[in-house]
């Protein structure tokens, strides 16, 4: 059967993407060697690197005067990076998840910490509005999704010191304004690769500004001056990355992608707000249009249990929420074609049928 991936993370990848890394790891580049088995020095592959950099360029619009990283160590590795890099005195975070809290205990680590606001008080169900950035702050931090939640942050919002997102889950998603960013980073493994590679895109001038002794590897200039060479990087994981942002190119670009990953979510969403048996765990305006977050509605949830295994024995797989929120979590990244979301849509009206 037809099997409908909604996972979290690591995550759905095009076929495009999938296809061609298997074809590499049997010939790569027509070296006659497995990619599995090639240096990170030859000449093909830095090719690979140097157009999966200029490709996050074209595609992300992003300015003169800022560098693109693919590095180990995932999105957490760059909770601690980032104040290690940034923070002198001061730093401010929002606070809108596991993610969010993560990133902000790091800081605590290298100086004052101000949480300028936080969802917390209802399980990070919504993202705090109306909060002051404070002007004396060495960077601002904000987690754009909530993958855990389904909360998103779908503008890039304006901020006078240095704005650093951890965008691992919605990253591609949408065009983005990088200029408004002084960083952005993620891991890989939601919409883009598979896991190993984590991608950094720095404004070049906020660095060099702390005090501190850092050592070599955690320096983003190490990375910077050695284009991601420094050490051994993640090879396989890169030309993967690779495949998907070409297929995102040929697909018509993140304005394209915007424009289906609405449709998806409006869909589901609607399914959702329409069907009585499932509500929505997020503020509304607050939705993400990567991680969908149901749970049983009042009076329903006996029916949990059995509408998991229906969904199950419908192909359905990845659609168990977080612990933290409960029920179900449908992710819509932009490898999931339309058509598991009417499937998903179908399945939740014909369970919904089969109990009344
Ligand atoms: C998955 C995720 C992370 C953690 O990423 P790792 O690469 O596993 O460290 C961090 N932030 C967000 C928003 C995530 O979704």
């Amino acid at each position: 059967m037809k099997k409908h991936n909604f996972y979290a993370g690591p995550s759905i990848l095009p076929q495009f993407t999938i296809e061609n890394t298997i074809k590499a790891i049997e010939n790569f580049s027509d070296m006659g060697l497995s990619l599995l088995e090639i240096s990170h020095r030859s000449k093909q592959f830095i090719a690979v690197v140097d157009e999966a950099t200029a490709l996050f360029k074209e595609l992300l619009n992003i300015p003169e005067g800022y560098s693109v990283l693919f590095l180990g160590g995932g999105a957490s590795t760059q909770f601690a990076m980032v104040p290690f890099n940034l923070l002198n005195k001061k730093a401010a975070y929002l606070n809108t998840g596991v993610w969010a809290k993560k990133a902000l205990k790091e800081a605590k680590l290298f100086g004052e910490v101000e949480v300028v606001a936080s969802s917390e008080d209802k399980n990070f169900s919504y993202i705090p509005k109306g909060y002051k950035i404070p002007k004396d702050a060495d960077y601002f931090h904000i987690t754009t999704n909530n993958t855990i939640y389904g909360t998103e942050i779908k503008e890039d919002i304006s901020s006078e010191i240095p704005l650093v997102a951890d965008m691992s889950s919605d990253i591609f998603s949408r065009p983005v304004d990088v200029s408004k960013y002084a960083m952005i980073y993620g891991g890989a493994q939601k919409n883009l690769a598979p896991s190993g590679v984590t991608f950094v895109i720095i404004k070049n001038d906020i660095l060099g500004k702390v005090d501190r002794m850092i050592p070599t590897m955690f320096k983003y200039e190490t990375h910077i001056e050695n284009e991601s060479m420094f050490n051994t990087p993640p090879v396989v994981p890169i030309y993967a990355a690779l495949q998907t942002l070409k297929w995102l190119k040929a697909n018509g670009g993140l304005t394209k992608m915007k424009e289906v990953n609405e449709k998806k979510a409006a869909l589901l969403y609607n399914e959702i707000d329409r069907n009585p048996l499932f509500k929505g765990t997020a503020n509304k305006e607050d939705r993400s249009l990567m991680n969908i977050c149901f749970v049983m509605n009042e009076g329903y949830e006996k029916h949990e249990e059995a509408f998991s295994a229906y969904a199950t024995a419908q192909g359905m797989v990845g659609l168990k929420g977080h612990r933290s929120v409960g029920g179900f979590r449908a992710s819509t990244y932009n490898a999931l074609p339309i058509e598991s979301v009417q499937v998903l849509v179908k399945v939740m009206q014909d369970f919904e049928k089969s109990i009344s």
